[in-house]
């Protein structure tokens, strides 16, 4: 199969989140499997030199984007058996970072016209385009709208993957015309409570539709979850479903991680401990291996639960625990976690900031891992964590329920712990249960081995993509 897909971010490019992992390691899986992979993304000027010296130059061409007739540079690279096709136009992509600027909806709506202007250009028309989230959610309405009737573009069928359901790509609807470029019949394929709502466009309009885990998949059928789509995804059941993430399992291999100061394995696991000695020296943590340690990574906003943290930190400090944050996000967020750093300096370090080394040195040091987000579609850090022998402590929502089997002591089955409501002190109970675990040796090692040999590798769900892209 021809298979191109477009996304936002894409690794070793660029990365904010998530998607950004799912959009190299889902074409690879695909590409190992034989099939013809491509994937498009802008060429952002926030992407490091040295990928983008990997980049060479193919062509450039001007398409008509409503009124405007707009650059289009294509730069190409192969890596890992993936065709990667960059889109260059300086007026949309020479900014600070990839997301945030007031003229998101114009730059993406560019970006989603790119995707099917180049097919000619670069001469590949795939059987499936794989458009992810409100970036590219416009993907399948301006096929469907403008370009079905060109040679080549008859018989593309389209995928669109829910990644976040908060993100929308909601405008006001006097921007059809004028930002989006299509025509005024159209608007009721976007409009969806008054406003211009791509992400609703693209679930109208696509072959089928996923998301991320198949709890998630679910979930969003109800008002608690949807951010106001459920009553579009209801009626459409028939062509949602959820399939789950995977991680690269070479490049978080404990084993072979150059970020980690000592390797390890599922054989060598008790080697796992020096690593949490060396990041509490570089921290100026106490060096002990008999304090536990608990880890948070991730983008510091609403949706990933920290309010529970505010009523149960006290608390929590009474305790020999020390934490760990590594993030950025909501001011009041990052705020918060820089007055525990200072209030409990003994205890707590926060780093707010982006870095993918100090991430994978949590992971492999820390001996707990907290991710209590309210909503999570699939959620990667949980995985890494099991897969360096870090038990996750989770709310059971979305991905974090689909992955993290709760420990049973008995049948010593299980990789970590979990909590059902989103509570503070039901939260606070299950960083108590995970302590238990952990300070007895033989739970311990059970739930490690269990995480540890985890296969969360992308296998299976390519082989769900698969079958997927073939029924459309
Ligand atoms: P989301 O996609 O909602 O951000 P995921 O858990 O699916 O959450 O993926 C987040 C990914 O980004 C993980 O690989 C995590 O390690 C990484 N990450 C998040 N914040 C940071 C940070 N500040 N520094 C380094 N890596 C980060």
């Amino acid at each position: 199969m021809k298979i191109l897909f477009a996304a936002a971010e894409a690794l070793p490019f660029i990365k904010v989140g998530g998607l950004g992992d799912v959009a190299s390691a889902l074409p690879k899986a695909l590409a190992e499997k034989g099939h013809d992979v491509r994937v498009v993304l802008p060429l952002y000027s926030s992407i490091k030199p040295e990928m983008r010296e990997k980049c060479h130059y193919l062509k450039y061409f001007y398409f008509m984007h409503g009124w405007r007739n707009s650059y289009c540079g294509i730069f190409e690279a192969e890596i890992d058996g993936v065709t990667y096709y960059l889109i260059d136009n300086e007026y949309y992509f020479k900014r600070r970072a990839p997301y945030g600027e007031y003229d998101d909806g114009e730059r993406f709506a560019y970006f989603s016209r790119a995707v099917l202007e180049i097919l000619p250009q670069v001469d590949f028309f795939p059987d499936i385009i794989h458009a992810n989230d409100w970036h590219t959610a416009a993907v399948p309405v301006y096929l469907d709208a403008q370009y079905r009737g060109r040679e080549g573009y008859e018989y593309i069928k389209t995928v669109f993957s829910i990644h976040n359901i908060e993100f929308q790509g909601k405008y006001g609807m006097e921007t059809l015309e004028s930002v989006f470029a299509l025509p005024s019949d159209w608007a009721p394929v976007v409009e969806h409570d008054g406003c211009m709502n791509l992400m609703k466009g693209a679930i109208e309009r696509a072959n089928a539709v996923t998301t991320v885990s198949e709890t998630y998949a679910s979930e969003i059928l109800d008002p608690y979850f949807s951010f106001g789509l459920d009553s579009i995804l209801r009626p459409r059941q028939f062509k949602l479903s959820g399939i789950i993430n995977g991680i690269d399992m070479k490049t978080f291999d404990p084993a072979s991680d150059p970020a980690i100061p000592v390797h390890y394995s599922l054989k060598t696991r008790k080697d796992k401990v020096k690593n949490k000695l060396a990041l509490q020296k570089e921290l100026g943590l106490r060096e002990d291996k008999d304090v536990p340690m608990i880890g948070m990574v991730g983008r510091l906003t609403s949706q990933k639960g920290i309010d529970l943290l505010y009523p149960i930190m006290e608390e929590l400090m009474k305790k020999d625990v020390q934490l760990v944050i590594l993030g950025t996000g909501y001011p009041e967020i990052e705020d918060f976690f820089r007055f525990c750093d200072a209030a409990y300096h003994d205890k707590v370090r926060a780093m707010i900031t982006f870095s993918a080394s100090m991430a994978q040195k949590i992971y492999a040091g820390a001996d707990l891992f907290l991710m209590p987000s309210k909503s999570e579609p699939c959620g990667l850090a949980q995985m890494i964590s099991m897969r360096y022998g870090t038990i996750p402590v989770v709310h059971a929502v979305g991905g974090l329920k689909d992955t993290v089997i709760p420990y049973n002591p008995e049948a010593g089955t299980g990789t970590g712990v979990n909590f059902q409501s989103y509570n503070a002190w039901d939260m606070y109970n299950a960083i108590e249960r995970a302590l238990d675990i952990w300070y007895d040796p033989v739970s311990r090692d059970k739930i490690m081995v269990n995480a540890m040999s985890g296969d969360y590798s992308w296998k299976k769900s390519a082989e769900k993509y698969i079958r997927l892209y073939q029924s459309v």
